[in-house]
């Protein structure tokens, strides 16, 4: 393939043209940046880096190099006198435009086009952009003549009329795509613009395509010839279909997810526990709108302005947590939010309503609905799909003009259906309507599916966007233990699924009946069973639930939300009516957690490229140490009257504790978590300094296997029962023996009734699980033999993978089974 070399003065400039450049041909062109000098940051060119690029860019096929101006052209001309001749051969100079043309020449190099093709489309660069200011409507005047290479017809086309249904039409990385997707076949691609008559173009090039002035909206005629015609419509049409958008990444083989039932769909088990119900699609509830007139069109307008500006803070923070957890193109969507927000087809009549006399959320409504309406119009499915976006934007602004209330509601009881759930989504959820979650996307240790543990609700995630056609009432069997949703289930799987979901309830209604007494193991070893919790109300959830005491107060959810932090008076008030709410029963909470998946709008954050390896946790408490100093403090006032100690999260050096410590109070009991694996392998140096060690199981597995927790892609690797997850349990407990430390576990894992053997056997003293949880883990507790649970222990460290520690697991009793 042709290589592609960037020359500037400025280093930046040359990397993010080679990062454009690669974007749009695909990241096996080889596309080197040759700019500034050696010393950083200095303008400049530079032969010997030329040199060396068009070295590395060169796979025998060839370079075209790039210049911007002036001695940029000499130090190529230069570096070409100082290759081999041999090399000097296969490079071309290019007086192209420089992004114009290197972009041009990436999409024409992944064809596998020669370098004067190559250069050639480069030279070209520039058509599209003529084009699209030829004319006021963009698109290139009718009578101007492109260079459209189509050769001759010497055989029949096989054709197809598409409509272009995407934003920005054909153009920049659309057209790109269209390029690589025509230029995978052995067919010879044209298109013409039937709405503006325009055309053909050959599909081989980028500016061809560019300058017919496909526009959303417009239809266009793909023909195709030669062997693979047919083939190169199909996957053509099937990208226009699809918006020209990438396509959607396969999962892979390794989540561990049961084969799709027979009329259902397979997904990930985030939450135990079967339900039987009809589909309940999550929509924001529609707020009111007041009818009445205002004598202050002003004040209004500045009314209207923060409530817009609030709903651009809620969605750049959704972005930056989905580019975060998911990537850029997940996160795309929250750019039309945004662009939305700012569009003057909104805005404009909003202000002369406002100017008329309207109140804000009258007038902006009115906007909404004028533009909805003009959407709903069209013919294609796409724009008419974009009126739901645009309504549910709508109803958030308005939902800020009526002081932020909630943003979803549940009209019917059954199973909520969605895309993914925001902790804030999950947590709103009415329980006696809401009896199972199923999500499109989304990982089994999301916080939403911690969330949805912590209210007992069943969910399967990630079982692909077939559960969104789902219409709504159609009847769901959801399988939170296995990770299955049928839909619409023959009548007799309807009623064997029935009868599981009765005998489950039979045997949690005898869990729960035992929940108030201790766990105690079948050898008289008492297991302390305690919750975790996130506010004052799941406190009174876990004593209700027979939990033993909190082994985890999430203090974040104190903080979320908030344009300021809630000041020490604040949380001592929180804190102290969780610990009474306890009575008398230990409490331990954890210091703010935040980062990566747990942006707070108050703190702001410098981008990371790796969030979750990044600022978080003690770190960022560390980084702004007043906060954690006053959350110390407000902790210590409850610890003179309750039995509550601290633990601090993410920590991975002792130095990093010594320094929380030097802002802890005197007499303030402390502990860490262990997340990090260097922790867990350095247990032995924490061990004399801590009070305890409660080991985070969720990060701790994330980090371990290199698997995202929140990634749905990866969940099959990110499983707690993984044996070197377990090794790491056993190092930290093998490190707090001897020093009489005791550990817990405050993971998912310790929730999982198949895991609770194996961490009792490991040496762990307490589980910290979802209050919902507490019963069914208390009788696994029950069930367990300690002197057998060290050998299933040391059995399953010694396993390859956790689905084999699962597979020879007894779902029952949890024991192994030994082949
Ligand atoms: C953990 O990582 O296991 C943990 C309990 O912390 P969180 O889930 O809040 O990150
Ligand atoms: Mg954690």
């Amino acid at each position: 393939m042709v290589g592609i070399v960037i020359v500037s003065h400025s280093s930046t400039l040359a990397e993010g043209v080679a990062e454009l450049a690669r974007e749009m041909g695909d990241s096996e062109v080889r596309v080197e940046p040759a700019g500034g000098l050696d010393e950083p940051g200095a303008l400049g060119t530079d032969a010997v880096r030329v040199l060396a690029a068009i070295e590395r860019a060169d796979s025998g096929d060839g370079v075209v190099v790039l210049m911007d101006l002036g001695s940029a052209v000499l130090s190529a001309e230069m570096a070409l006198e100082m290759l081999s001749p041999e090399l000097r051969e296969r490079v071309l100079l290019s007086e192209a435009p420089l992004v114009e043309g290197a972009v041009a020449a990436a999409v024409t190099a992944r064809l596998g086009a020669g370098r004067a093709a190559v250069a050639s489309e480069a030279r070209g660069g520039l058509q599209a952009k003529a084009a699209q200011l030829g004319s006021p409507g963009g698109a290139a005047p009718e009578t101007e003549s492109v260079p459209v290479a189509v050769p001759e017809p010497a055989e029949a086309a096989l054709e197809r009329r598409l409509t272009v249904t995407n934003e920005h039409g054909l153009h920049a990385r659309p057209a790109a795509r269209f390029v690589q997707t025509a230029g995978r076949f052995d067919a010879d691609v044209s298109v013409r613009n039937v709405s503006a008559t325009r055309g053909p173009a050959s599909a081989r090039s980028l500016n061809a395509l560019a300058t017919l002035g496909v526009r959303q909206g417009h239809e266009i005629l793909v023909e195709a010839r030669g062997p693979q015609a047919a083939e190169a419509l199909a996957a053509l049409e099937d990208l226009v279909v699809r918006g020209l958008r990438d396509e959607a990444a396969p999962l892979p083989t390794a989540t561990p997810r049961q084969p799709a039932p027979k009329g259902g769909l397979s997904g990930i088990a985030a939450s135990p526990g079967l339900a039987l119900g009809p589909a309940r699609h999550l929509r924001a509830k529609t707020p009111e709108v007041p009818a009445h007139d205002v004598a202050d069109p002003a004040h209004e307008q500045s009314g209207l302005d923060e409530a817009i500006a609030a709903v651009r803070g809620e969605v750049e923070t959704a972005r930056a947590s989905v580019h975060a957890r998911a990537g850029e193109a997940e996160a795309a969507i929250f750019e039309a939010h945004l662009l939305l927000l700012s569009d003057e087809a909104l805005l404009g009549p909003t202000g002369r309503g406002i100017e008329s006399g309207r109140n804000g959320a009258r007038a902006w409504n009115d906007a909404v609905e004028a533009l909805a309406g003009e959407y709903g119009r069209l013919e294609d499915d796409y724009q008419r799909a974009r009126v739901a976006d645009l309504r549910a934007l709508g109803d958030r602004v308005l939902v800020q003009l009526g002081g932020g209330h909630p943003e979803t509601a549940l009209e019917e009881p059954g199973v909520v259906v969605a895309a993914e759930l925001t902790p804030a989504q999950t947590a709103g959820l009415d329980p006696a309507k809401a009896s199972a979650i199923v999500t499109a996307y989304g990982g089994p240790t999301s916080h939403s599916a911690i969330l949805a543990r912590a209210l007992g609700l069943p969910a399967v995630v990630a079982v692909g966007e077939a559960i969104l056609a789902v219409a709504e009432g159609t009847e769901l069997a959801v399988d939170g233990d296995a990770g299955t949703v049928l839909i619409e289930p023959a009548t007799d799987v309807e009623a064997e699924f029935a009868g599981r979901l009765r005998a489950r309830r039979r045997a949690e209604v005898g869990s729960r009946a035992r929940a108030h007494e201790p766990a105690i193991t079948l050898d008289g070893t008492v297991v302390e069973v305690a919750a975790n919790i996130g506010s004052a109300a799941d406190a009174a959830a876990a004593v209700e639930a027979g939990a033993d005491g909190v082994g985890l107060l999430r203090t974040e959810f104190l903080f979320l939300d908030r344009d300021s932090p809630p000041d020490e008076e604040e949380q001592f008030d929180v804190y102290r009516r969780i610990a009474e709410t306890l009575a008398g029963r230990s409490l331990v909470l954890r210091t703010l957690d935040a980062g990566a998946d747990k942006p707070l709008a108050f703190l702001e954050q410098a981008a990371e490229d790796n969030p979750f390896l990044g600022v978080r946790g003690i770190r960022l408490s560390l980084e702004r140490p007043e906060l954690l100093a006053t959350q110390l403090r407000a902790a210590k006032r409850v610890a003179a009257e309750f039995p509550l100690k601290v633990m601090f999260p993410m920590v991975a050096a002792l130095s990093e504790y010594r320094a929380a410590l030097e802002l802890t109070p005197d007499g303030l009991e402390t502990g860490i978590m262990v997340e990090v694996p260097a922790t867990a392998l350095a247990a032995p140096v924490f061990a004399p300094h801590v009070a305890f060690f409660s080991i985070g199981t969720n990060d701790l597995t994330q980090y371990t296997l290199a698997a995202d927790r929140g990634n749905a892609r990866v969940a099959g690797l990110a499983d707690g029962l993984h044996p070197a997850v377990l090794r790491l349990v056993g190092a930290v407990t093998a490190a707090a023996e001897p020093e009489a430390k005791w550990v817990g576990v405050c993971g998912e894992l310790a929730g999982d009734v198949q895991a609770v053997p194996l961490l009792l056997g490991l040496g762990v003293t307490e589980l910290s699980v979802a209050p919902a949880l507490v019963p069914a883990v208390k009788d696994a507790v029950r069930r367990v033999e300690l002197v057998a649970a060290r050998q299933l222990a040391l059995e399953a460290v010694g396993l390859a993978s956790g689905r084999e520690v699962r597979e020879r697991s007894d779902p029952e009793t949890g024991s192994l089974t030994v082949p």
